[in-house]
């Protein structure tokens, strides 16, 4: 099969591999969509523990069923699905405890993680545990599906957050995250959704995703929320970026006694307004990866709550890839979300 494989840094090569064999409870998922996400970005750009070369990356994506390994059974070669990446241990505490996003043993689709690498989705075929698999209705497209990865990240981060109806809420970053995390908050019942971005056509598609307010960073950003809250503050605020100045801006136009919602890492180490957090009895929340929440995302795109394609804004074939992944990593496209395809 063909498949996209990185060697190391600024190096991805559309080549001939072998095809992956399912073994016992696997299935053979012949890829039709897979999204680019920003740490397939970061790790082609060799800044990331969790790519080590040789890889095929590839964590959100959505195929048709090609092969069943001995043992499958409940699926049909020609199911159109969508597949659970995280292939936690289901056997150490935090598994139990319902954490399965932190299992120390797990492995995830199209990374490298301390139990081993796992090639991903961005070539003609992908292997994956038959009880990963997702059946895919057609009323979802295969891009759409090849979203709930992300969206099941902002759907965490979402439900951290607690009761949602009728509250005033930011979100930092119009990246895919943040613009899910503003259809997850919508979804929920936000009354005020408030996207903060420093890029103007971002914030653009942050109103069409349901943000009612949007504020450029450079503009005084706690005037603008006092303001939009009668002088309150935001109970929650969702940070999809992780820069010090939007983390010490949340904790700013947080109100007393709101939320903090810890998702992006763009920086990871920071000083912080500590003090400041503190005596506002501010609850920082950290949220990573997901558990549930695929399942959960997909349901919800089925049931119409959201509709996540609208931030593609571009798709390509597969072999064009290491062309692809070398512009954005260059920074010369304005892409939102990009989605390879095998057609
Ligand atoms: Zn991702
Ligand atoms: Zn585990």
């Amino acid at each position: 099969m063909k498949a996209l494989v990185y060697h190391g840094p600024r190096d991805m090569r559309y080549e001939e591999v072998e095809t992956p064999k399912p073994q016992k409870d696997e299935v053979l998922v012949k890829v039709r969509s897979v999204s680019i996400c920003g740490s397939d970005l970061s790790g082609y750009k060799g800044g990331s523990a969790m790519r080590v070369p040789p890889l095929i990356m590839g964590h959100e994506f959505s195929g048709e069923i090609a092969q069943l390994g001995e043992g499958v059974s409940g699926f049909k070669v020609g199911e159109r699905v969508g597949v659970v990446t995280n292939l936690y241990c289901g056997k150490c505490q935090d598994c139990k405890d319902g954490l399965q996003n932190v299992c120390d043993y797990r492995r995830i689709i199209g990374t490298t993680m301390k139990a081993g690498s796992y090639n991903g989705a961005m070539a003609d075929y992908v292997v994956a545990p038959a009880e990963k698999i997702m059946p895919l209705p057609d009323s979802v497209s295969f891009d759409e599906c090849a979203l709930v990865e992300p969206l099941s990240i902002s759907l965490r981060a979402t439900k951290h957050a607690g009761n949602l109806q009728g509250k005033n809420v930011a979100v930092f970053g119009s990246g895919p995250i943040g613009l899910m995390g503003v259809m997850c908050m919508k979804s929920f019942g936000a009354k005020r959704i408030v996207a903060i971005d420093i890029v103007e056509k971002r914030l653009k598609m942050a109103l069409q995703c349901g943000a009612t307010d949007a504020v450029n960073s450079k503009d005084d950003v706690y005037g603008i929320t006092r303001k939009l809250t009668d002088g309150v503050g935001l109970d929650v605020v969702f940070d999809a970026a992780g820069f010090p100045e939007t983390i010490n801006t949340g904790i700013e136009i947080a109100r007393n006694g709101g939320t903090l919602l810890l998702v992006g890492m763009a920086s990871p180490k920071m000083e912080i307004e500590y003090k400041h957090a503190v005596v506002k009895e501010l609850r920082l929340q950290s949220s990573y990866m997901y558990t549930s929440e695929m399942r959960e995302g997909l349901q919800m795109i089925i049931d119409g709550k959201l509709n996540v394609a609208q931030m593609i804004t571009s798709r390509h074939p597969m072999s064009e890839g290491p062309r692809i992944f070398e512009e954005l990593a260059s920074g010369k496209t304005s892409d939102i979300k990009v989605i390879l395809t095998n057609e």
